[in-house]
Parts: C-alpha cells; sequence; structure tokens
C-alpha cells in the first residue's frame, strides 16, 4: 500500500486549506432605505433597484406565508 514519504509540515497544511476560508463580502449602501445590500442586486430590505421598485416584498411575504398555511 502506498504511503507518503514525508509528513506534511503545519504551513503547507494551512497553505492549502486557505483556499476553503470565508471571503469577505463586499457590501454598498441602498440610497432609498440607507442599509448594507449586495451590489448589483435588488435591495433586500426596501426591494428597490436603480431608483425602482423592482420586487414588492409585501406581496411576496404574503405568497410565502400562504404556502406555509397550505
Ligand atoms: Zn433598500
Amino acid at each position: 500500500m502506498a504511503l507518503p514519504t514525508q509528513k506534511r509540515s503545519r504551513s503547507r497544511q494551512k497553505r492549502r486549506e486557505y483556499q476553503y476560508r470565508l471571503k469577505k463580502i463586499n457590501l454598498t449602501t441602498c440610497p432609498q432605505c440607507k442599509k448594507q445590500t449586495l451590489p448589483h442586486k435588488a435591495c433586500i430590505h426596501c426591494g428597490n433597484y436603480k431608483g425602482k421598485i423592482v420586487v414588492n416584498l409585501e406581496k411576496t411575504k404574503k405568497d410565502k406565508k400562504d404556502k406555509k398555511s397550505k
């Protein structure tokens, strides 16, 4: 059975694990409600994108409640 010839040093081990780290996400402030949101996406707090309301959040919340009650 094949075995590793040398022990991997802690440094090499950590270097390999570095790619699986949690990456820092970039956030921007919504011009409408001034809350932190993801860039190039509709605001998750008010559904606003480029000065227009793209997602009607009140309606979607009601739909989710209706689906759960069924
Ligand atoms: Zn917003």
